[in-house]
């Protein structure tokens, strides 16, 4: 033997994920994450942005995909630095990962200040009250690890302009805390023709330059495709690591992680003219085969469709439409014509190689992003992890 590693392309691990026999019989659904993929995503855009940190967000339990197994795998891939959004899930990353350096998106909440002192999380601060309260916490000696959470036209968290020349004007608002990073988030990155990209980036940099040197970072997935300019010393993207391509403006280098597929839990003829699930508001024009499968809006399939676009599920790679409205544990799919015949207990595919999660997410007038948070809990979850193989 040569002795090299073969990995399997992520095609065949996911459709390996699903002949696996640890698969209870009784799962409705079956959600498959490919860690391997995941690691190799993060390592990709480490690569990319190479000198600046590529970090990972990690936050709403690693959009959905589950931090316990997520967290561990970014740290063998090389990851150091992870984002959360809240006090507790950074409680629960600091388990998982002990010597890593832990921001909280969302800083302080009033009175909270000791949770993130006694987890070692650095929250990201974005308002005078919270530099007030994080200055207050501390007992005298001991130094306060902080972001500082700058906006530069989101309008959401972070210091406006005057605050920056507030702290700048009386610098014992900085009193005891020990400055990590100077964070800002970017509205438009997705668009790379946007000229919202460039101003924030200059209100950014001048932001910067009013407050103590520290190392900087606006990109996210899609702030890093739009070039050097964006990368400062830190890179944090969540999206695109669990394979998310949102950026408009090209392919960004990374592969798929996750795909959903639920069981059929019956197949029914369904006479011309006859109707299909709550409020009546779809009627067979023909003779139709129907599939009932096991998901819902509460396994995360939103109700919401639009109107122009047909939303498929894949039966052994053959689309076939939603019909009907989704109720919360069934959706009805139309399967008239579909060879070989759907059988009673055979997976469907909802997310995964024919329809990937922006799909699925623009097909119920949402994003990609709504879609991975929301998936079901009531799935069985599969972690493909170390599919290679010698040969
Ligand atoms: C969620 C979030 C990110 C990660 O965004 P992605 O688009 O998922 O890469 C980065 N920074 C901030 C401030 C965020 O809220």
């Amino acid at each position: 033997m040569a002795g090299t590693i073969v990995r399997p392309p992520s095609e065949k691990r996911a459709a390996k994920a699903l002949e696996d026999d640890r698969i209870p019989a009784s799962a409705t659904g079956v959600i498959a994450v490919d860690l391997d993929a995941l690691a190799s995503n993060w390592r990709a855009l480490a690569k990319l942005v190479s000198p600046a940190e590529c970090a990972a967000v990690v936050k709403a339990n690693a959009y959905g995909l589950g931090a316990a197994r997520v967290i561990p795998a970014l740290r063998r891939a090389g990851c150091r630095t992870f984002f959360i959004a809240t006090a507790d899930e950074g409680a629960a990353a600091r388990a998982l990962a002990p010597d890593a350096t832990i921001y909280a998106l969302d800083g302080m909440t009033p009175g909270s200040a000791d949770a993130f002192l006694n987890f070692k999380i650095i929250p990201v601060l974005g308002s005078i009250a919270e530099l007030r309260e994080a200055v207050a916490s501390l007992s005298g000696q001991s130094a306060f690890p902080v972001a500082l959470h700058v906006d530069s036209g989101l309008n959401r968290l972070g210091l406006s302009l005057a605050d920056v020349q507030d702290v700048n004007a009386v610098p014992s608002r900085l009193k005891g805390l020990d400055i990590k990073l100077v964070l800002s988030h970017l509205a438009c990155a997705d668009d790379p023709t946007h000229p919202k990209n460039e101003a924030q980036r200059k209100v950014f940099d001048q932001m910067r330059a009013l407050l103590p040197a520290a190392r900087a970072s606006i990109a996210a997935s899609d702030g890093l495709m739009l070039g050097r300019a964006y990368h400062y010393g830190l890179v944090r993207p969540g999206y695109a690591l669990y394979g998310g391509q949102a950026f408009q403006g090209g392919r960004t280098p990374v592969e798929p992680v996750v795909s959903v597929h639920a069981r059929i839990l019956h197949v029914r003829d369904v006479a011309a003219g006859g109707t299909v699930g709550y409020g009546a508001t779809w009627s067979a024009a023909r003779a139709s085969r129907i599939a009932i499968i096991a998901a819902g809006y509460a396994d995360g399939i939103p109700r919401a469709a639009t109107a122009q676009l047909p939303r498929n599920v894949y039966v052994n790679g053959a689309a076939a439409p939603v019909v009907g409205r989704v109720s919360m544990d069934l959706i009805a799919i139309d399967v008239t014509g579909v060879t070989p015949v759907p059988q009673r207990g055979d997976l469907v595919e909802l997310v995964g190689k024919h329809n990937p999660i922006e799909t699925l997410g623009v097909q119920s007038g949402t994003i990609g992003y709504e879609i991975l948070t929301s998936l079901s809990p009531r799935f069985h979850r599969t972690y493909i992890e170390n599919a290679a193989h010698h040969g």
